[in-house]
């Protein structure tokens, strides 16, 4: 097993309904290759700041990142952060609020598009700003990425589901739809990134209301899931609820690299002790 990971977070995915829609995802939960957990997610229930909080492992009011109009770098130390200073390569596909936290705010829509430069946190990037930009393409942008830089942790995060959820609500056709498809989409490439030996996280920032908005406390907006595919954790599916803060730790215990020293330590139900070869 290589200590390389994939996490994908899919924008505004509340728990219930991708517990619902993602099949395939299911669909390995259900023959015991994928483990499914309930995540509470920080306060509060918006992007930015759960992007800052799934990242670095750090609550708003410690790391400031405290509204989707904290427009700056981050000053923690993110997963991006990590993997470099460990000697690892990394790589993202996401909306461009994640380049403004770690790699330069505000965002420059003419040079920051595509990012190459190994002395960012943030190594190898492409990053889009249209809310709509389509879920299909940003998924495959990732898999070039993951082609071309072999990156021990490749971070992607699709807008689609959140913009039919804050358009239609979280009860509509179009919301389980985009969710649907977002389960097509990893049907797709799933079963390559299992092949290659990744640990697989998939999970989302924030739920979603019925009203179509989130920020507050419901559970709609809190409750996300996490998807973990890794011979390191216990399949099936686990009853305790996960704090958000436990995410970033996670990663880097699967990643093989010690968490910076802000982050939580927490007993991951589920988790088994690493094999030395
Ligand atoms: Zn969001």
């Amino acid at each position: 097993m290589l200590n390389k990971v994939i996490v994908v977070v899919v924008d505004g995915m509340r728990y219930d309904m991708a517990c619902e829609a993602l099949g395939y995802v299911q669909h390995l939960v259900e023959t015991n290759q994928a483990a499914l957990y309930k995540v509470k997610s920080e306060l509060p229930s918006l992007s930015r700041p759960l992007y800052e909080v799934l990242l670095t492992g750090t609550p708003a009011s410690m790391n400031g990142i405290t509204s989707n109009q904290t427009v700056r770098l981050s000053n923690e130390k993110s997963i991006f952060h990590l993997t470099k200073e460990n000697g690892l390569r990394n790589a993202s596909a996401a909306y461009y609020w994640v380049s403004e936290l770690y790699n330069r705010a505000p965002f420059n829509f003419i040079e920051d598009r595509i990012q190459e430069d190994i002395s960012k946190p943030i190594q190898s990037g492409l990053f889009y700003w249209e809310d709509d930009y389509p879920d299909s393409h940003l998924l495959m942008d990732a898999e070039a990425l993951r082609r071309k830089h072999d990156p021990h942790f490749l971070y992607i995060h699709p807008m689609g589901v959140d913009v039919k959820g804050e358009n239609y609500g979280s009860e509509s056709k179009e919301y389980r739809e985009q969710i649907l498809k977002m389960g097509s989409l990893l049907a797709q490439l799933l079963p390559i990134w299992m092949k290659s030996g990744y640990h697989i996280l998939i999970t989302s920032d924030h739920g979603m209301s019925e009203y179509g908005n989130h920020g507050g406390i419901t559970d709609g907006e809190r409750d996300v899931p996490l998807f973990v595919i890794s011979p390191r954790i216990e399949t099936g599916i686990h009853g305790e609820t996960i704090p958000q803060l436990a995410f970033a730790p996670l990663v880097c215990e699967l990643l093989d690299i010690e968490p910076s020293d802000k982050m939580i330590s927490y007993k991951f139900p589920g988790l088994k002790e690493a094999v030395t070869l």
